[in-house]
């Protein structure tokens, strides 16, 4: 949990500012919260497959209308 020297407190993750800083000082006391909210690489993996395979069923689809 963030704790700010400054102000003597700790913060809840979504109680400070969106840049991981003190809402009262500014200082920054933690990581931003959306370093949390990364995507995983195995997502790419997912969207990349699930894309190359929709391209496919496209081209097999004006194949079919051509031929
Ligand atoms: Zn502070």
């Amino acid at each position: 949990m963030p704790w700010c020297n400054s102000c003597d407190r700790f913060y809840n993750p979504n109680s400070m500012a969106p840049d991981g800083s003190c809402p009262t000082c500014g200082r920054v006391i933690a990581e931003p919260p959306d370093a949390d909210l990364k995507v995983p690489w195995h997502f790419w993996v997912l969207v990349t497959a699930t894309g190359a395979y929709l391209l496919w069923r496209v081209i097999q689809g004006f194949a079919w209308l051509v031929g």
